[in-house]
């Protein structure tokens, strides 16, 4: 059977790696970034360019995106030169960017009153998940266009089906909430050993040996110690996250007091300059807070 088209909209760190798994798998593609010299990486890879994220709906039989924030989801599919101004009735479309629950049900509204289902399929595994196409991805939509879909995730990682119209969103937030919340549980305890002159390494290898034990440290704890803020997720991406889960918490109603918390802190991360480094680096705040410096070994 002939290979659906699919247009992909968005190729940065984590779009450009994806297109390429799926032109490896043998789907025709046409692509489209609003930087250019992102869109040539994209044609680099055996894709053809389209002049706008409508004029690639208009060519395609599924449209992919990956871009940063809920503005530009609603700007490559809402937009005058949008996906929904060219799109034909019955391509599906799969929003893979990290955005507002909200933002994807209104923007799923919208599609299928053009007569297009809409998947939200956010992702975990960071860019190594996505060059090793090792991605969770976590859909929420339709249940039969999640099965429709699923030879094309297949191709990026693994996809859980998490619900109706907005539900992986909602998972990657949980998602979120956790990976934060973890970081800043270590950063405290990293802090408050140092204050009190225990050896860092102790308390990592001690933690991860028990129940405090988490993959958040176990990763990213020894790079602390040596001082490496080297990104994996950048915090200014993670802060745009904790974004999403305010504004949701502040639509369903839930009260999520250590979020709140985890919003300000990653807010004076960036006000710091710290927006480029990976999130462990809210350790960097919490440190500043008690006056005091982690001991750094380098190798
Ligand atoms: P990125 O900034 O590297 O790439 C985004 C690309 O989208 C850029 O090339 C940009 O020019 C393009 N773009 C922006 N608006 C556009 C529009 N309206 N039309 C067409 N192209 C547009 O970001 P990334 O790291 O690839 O992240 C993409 C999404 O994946 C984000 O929502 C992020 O939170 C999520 N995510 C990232 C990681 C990670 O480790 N980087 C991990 C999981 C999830």
């Amino acid at each position: 059977m002939e290979k659906k088209t699919i247009g992909f909209i968005g190729l940065g760190i984590m779009g450009y790696p994806m297109l390429g798994h799926l032109i490896k798998g043998g789907y025709p593609a046409i692509c489209y970034d609003i930087v250019p010299a992102a869109l040539e990486r994209g044609v680099a890879l055996g894709a053809k360019p389209a002049a706008s994220a409508k004029d690639l709906a208009a060519q395609v039989d599924v449209v992919i995106s990956m871009v940063p924030d809920s503005p530009d989801v609603e700007a490559a599919y809402l937009g005058e030169n949008g996906v929904l101004a060219g799109v034909r009735p019955g391509t599906l479309l799969i929003d893979m960017s990290t955005i507002s629950p909200i933002t994807a049900q209104k923007v799923a509204k919208a599609a299928a009153e053009k007569g297009c289902p809409m998947l939200d399929a956010p992702v975990s595994g960071g860019d190594v998940g996505a060059r090793e196409a090792r991605l969770s991805i976590m859909v929420g939509g339709d249940p039969d266009v999640f099965e429709q879909a699923l030879p094309i995730f297949q191709l990026l990682g693994k996809a859980t089906y998490c619900g109706p119209s907005g539900a992986g969103q909602v998972v990657k937030a949980c998602n979120q909430i956790q990976v934060a919340l973890n970081f800043i549980g270590m950063a405290e305890a990293l802090v408050l050993g140092a204050k009190a002159g225990v050896d860092p390494e102790i308390i990592l290898r001690v933690l991860s040996a028990g129940y405090a034990q988490t993959r958040v440290m176990d990763v990213r704890g020894p790079r602390i110690l040596k001082g490496d803020y080297a990104p994996g997720f950048r915090a200014r991406l993670h802060h745009k996250d904790l974004n999403i889960i305010r504004e949701a918490a502040r639509a369903y109603g839930a009260s999520l007091p250590a979020s709140a918390l985890a919003h300000e802190l990653f807010t004076a991360m960036i006000a710091n300059g710290w927006g480029e480094l990976d999130h462990s680096a809210v350790v960097k705040v919490i440190e500043k807070l008690s006056n005091c410096e982690l001991p750094v070994k380098k190798d």
